[in-house]
């Protein structure tokens, strides 16, 4: 299903010249008003099994008419592959570098604020709605919230809750099995019923059910591979070894079939919450952002599931910006955006004062609303239990991954449209002087900007990682002479 050519605009014309059209002004013209900011995080939906994304499948007919109504970007990136650290940057605006909480028990700093804390203190009412045990109050995401209901299934009463949910075996098959769409859909009516007329609003809604196990209700299991006649288990995916790189084709197409029915069981769901909204009047002036937090893996790279790869499948996420009450828009940027743009973009739609993000300006201007306006590339980090930790970068044309061991995995350019499958060149660390100049420019960019999302780090220690490691003078020298610090990289 290929979509309308691409502009290449930056997102900053692209948003700009949408929001004209909105409002229906020329140059210099009033800034749109908006009054309700809806932000939908699917979990673990790739990129690529996304219709407007180029999908072939009918999976997402709801977000791909959203994206008529606004603009879909093809190349946003989460900031890690997995749901805690991913989810504190969409709502943070910081990297994963920056924020921390990379740990499986790590919760939000206190000197770090919410986009919720943020919009809380400027009178907006706030309201959230979370499906998955990372997204728990214990790990700070209930912070700016007037309401944050619970979808999750998690026996908090029974002692299940809590960042320590992990270490129970019990914990683990409810989320993995358990259907938590209707819930979201029942706790986003009531919410919009009851919700202010005047004002302000920001919802936050988290939607659970197409992570793994990939357990569609009938009737959407059946939709992608009607003619299915196998006997294989496909539950408890991460421990089933029938879900293997050696499986047979047929029963990897149903296993992706039934992901699929997963993805069109949440659109379907979120077409239901965008009716209950509309029935309550909330959409008339509102920005409906639909995103993930990371993708999934089916042996691209040998492996199943998410959290141990920063390759594309994992990292490249939807990210669609909609005015469901404007005209058709219908633009699409291929300029590469990140998780952490979204706090800043938010900031800007309600009005609300987050300079430290480098969220300043006026939406009817030609500011970028952005995390950085420096940067046109997306950072990503992952902290393995025993295995160290994994960066990356993309930017324009390249990416580069580099494991904890040195391990540099150089790819592109181009590195887009290509898929990162196999990389161009691999180097180590200690050897990068031998390496051609285009790599070697690559990882001099990843370093200064590890260092730059450093340099923002919580001043606190999380809890269950360790300290991130402080830019020093040397570092800082060598990194201001190549241009990377332009103003010493500064922090909040
Ligand atoms: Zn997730």
């Amino acid at each position: 299903m290929p979509g309308p050519p691409s502009s290449r605009r930056p997102w900053a014309i692209a948003l700009l010249a949408s929001l004209l059209a909105l409002s229906g002004c020329h140059a210099g013209g009033r800034a749109v008003e908006v009054d309700t900011v809806v932000l939908i995080s699917i979990d673990s939906l790739r990129a690529d099994h996304v219709g407007v994304l180029g999908y072939g499948r009918p999976t997402t007919p709801t977000i791909d008419s959203l994206a008529e109504r606004g603009i879909v970007f093809t190349r946003a990136y989460s900031t890690t592959s997995w749901t805690l650290p991913a989810h504190v940057s969409m709502l943070t605006g910081l990297e994963a570098e920056a924020h921390g909480v990379v740990g499986i028990k790590s919760t939000i700093p206190a000197s770090i604020r919410t986009i919720a804390e943020r919009a809380k203190r400027s009178g907006v009412e706030t309201a959230g709605v979370y499906s998955g045990p990372f997204l728990q109050p214990a790990f700070g995401f209930d912070r700016g919230f007037r309401t944050y209901a619970d979808c999750s299934g998690i026996d908090h009463d029974g002692g299940g809750g809590g960042v320590d949910w992990v270490d129970r075996p019990d914990n683990h098959r409810i989320a993995h099995t358990r259907v938590t769409n209707p819930c979201v859909r029942r706790e986003v009516e009531a919410w919009a019923k009851g919700a202010p007329r005047e004002g302000k609003r920001f919802l936050f809604v988290h939607l659970w059910d197409v992570h793994y196990d990939y357990a569609p209700p009938p009737g959407y299991a059946e939709v992608f591979d009607p003619d299915y006649r196998g006997d294989t288990d496909f539950s408890n995916l991460t421990g089933n070894p029938a879900i293997a790189p050696q499986m047979s084709p047929r029963d990897l197409r149903h296993l992706l079939a039934l992901y699929d029915g997963e993805i069109r069981w949440t659109d379907d769901t979120i077409a239901g919450i965008l009716a209950d909204l509309d029935a309550a009047g909330l959409l008339r002036r509102s920005v409906v952002v639909v995103t993930s937090d990371h993708g999934d893996e089916f042996f691209d790279h040998g492996g199943k599931g998410h959290q141990a790869t920063l390759y594309e499948e994992v990292l490249r996420v939807p990210l669609v910006v909609a005015w469901p009450g404007g005209p058709a828009i219908a633009r699409r940027s291929d300029e590469v955006v990140s998780l952490v743009d979204v706090a800043p973009a938010i900031c800007r739609w309600l009005a609300l004062d987050c300079a430290d993000l480098g969220a300043g300006g006026s939406l009817s201007g030609a500011e970028m609303p952005r995390a950085d306006r420096r940067r046109d590339d997306a950072l990503a980090h992952l902290a393995l239990p025993f295995f160290g930790d994994l960066r990356s970068r993309i930017g324009g044309d390249t990416k580069v991954v580099e494991s904890s061991q040195g391990t540099i995995e150089f790819f592109g350019p181009p590195a887009y449209p290509r898929s990162d499958r196999a990389p161009t060149a691999t180097v180590g660390r200690k050897d990068l002087s031998q390496a051609p100049a285009v790599v070697r420019d690559a990882v001099r960019a990843m370093d200064a900007r590890v260092a730059s999302a450093r340099e923002r780090a919580p001043r606190e220690a999380v809890p269950g990682v360790r300290p991130t490691a402080a830019i020093d003078d040397a570092t800082r020298e060598r990194l201001e002479s190549l241009g990377y610090l332009p103003n010493g990289g500064s922090a909040p």
